[in-house]
């Protein structure tokens, strides 16, 4: 196998912001020799320190001729960072023959080792290995925690490998689990007609009624009214529509809504089915953050 100078194209495919570290499709022991397995890692960076503060480390490795460390790095964000196209030192002695450093492909994921995971950084995680299964035509089976390779080592931390699996599973078959710009409306009008409760903001502010139900246009043109969560939750859910082009036909279908029982917006975001890429978002931290078992 060459130097595998697709990896930037394939790392696009995610829809994450991706970063080409200068020199990357040169960058290795030589050619990758073969991929047939994925190594997930944790940097065991700083806590702190931007988005990829490790990214000289992963680059240039440590004191001696150890550079590079793994094919890829992956932000707090989700950006991924593509910085070898050859042959990486990430993981030696492994247990597995799919997963030593000659037949498997390196991600460095920045964490501090203990730190929660950032939702995106997960989504951006499972994505990233989804398109390299695909790429190389391995099944979700071949991607591995580097504690699952390696007895000596714990990363990446907290991640449920299992599940992990599953979820990219389900994306090489062509599911996905976010939502259509109608489910969204959907979820954010029925998250802000709520009957008003007496401990809510609104309510003690007097601006609103314990007891009062708020419609969907008071909902869209004040959200402000109800309470600042929903003010906040709704400001940066319009915030990311606007980058895909969708929060017009979102304010449509709000107008249009009618109350519904039951489904609550983390309920909505996570339903879903084939084809939506196009209205995938990135709920950040706010909306899973940590819950990695
Ligand atoms: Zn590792």
């Amino acid at each position: 196998m060459p130097f595998l100078t697709q990896l930037a194209a394939v790392a696009k495919r995610t829809g994450f912001p991706v970063t080409e570290v200068a020199g990357w499709r040169s960058r290795g022991h030589g050619p990758q020799p073969a991929v047939e397995g994925i190594v997930c890692h944790h940097t065991a960076g700083p806590a702190g320190g931007g988005d990829y503060p490790s990214l000289a480390v992963v680059r240039d490795g440590r004191p001696g001729p150890d550079r590079p460390l793994s094919h890829f790095g992956l932000g707090r964000s989700g950006r991924i960072y593509v910085v070898a196209a050859g042959r990486c030192w990430h993981n030696a002695p492994s247990t597995s023959s799919l997963h030593d450093n000659s037949s498997s492909l390196g991600i460095e994921a920045e964490n501090n080792g203990s730190q929660p995971w950032p939702a995106a950084q997960l989504d951006a995680y499972r994505r990233l290995c989804a398109q390299l299964c695909t790429e190389f035509g391995l099944p979700a089976a071949r991607v591995r925690a580097h504690r699952e390779v390696n007895r000596q080592k714990p990363d990446p931390h907290s991640i449920n490998m299992t599940d992990f699996r599953a979820g990219i599973a389900r994306l090489i078959a062509g599911e996905d689990d976010m939502p259509t710009a109608k489910e969204i409306a959907d979820a954010v009008y029925e998250r802000l007609t709520h009957e008003v409760s007496a401990d809510t903001w609104a309510a003690k502010q007097g601006i609103l009624e314990p007891g009062q139900r708020v419609d969907a246009r008071t909902a869209w043109r004040q959200t402000w009214a109800y309470g600042k969560d929903g003010y906040h939750r709704v400001r940066e859910i319009l915030t990311l529509l606007r980058g895909q082009d969708v929060v017009d036909a979102n304010a449509a279908a709000a107008h249009r809504a009618r109350p519904r029982q039951g489904r609550a917006l983390s309920d909505a975001t996570h339903r879903g089915g084939a084809g939506r890429r196009q209205h995938r978002l990135q709920f950040g931290q706010r909306r899973s953050a940590g819950s990695t078992a």
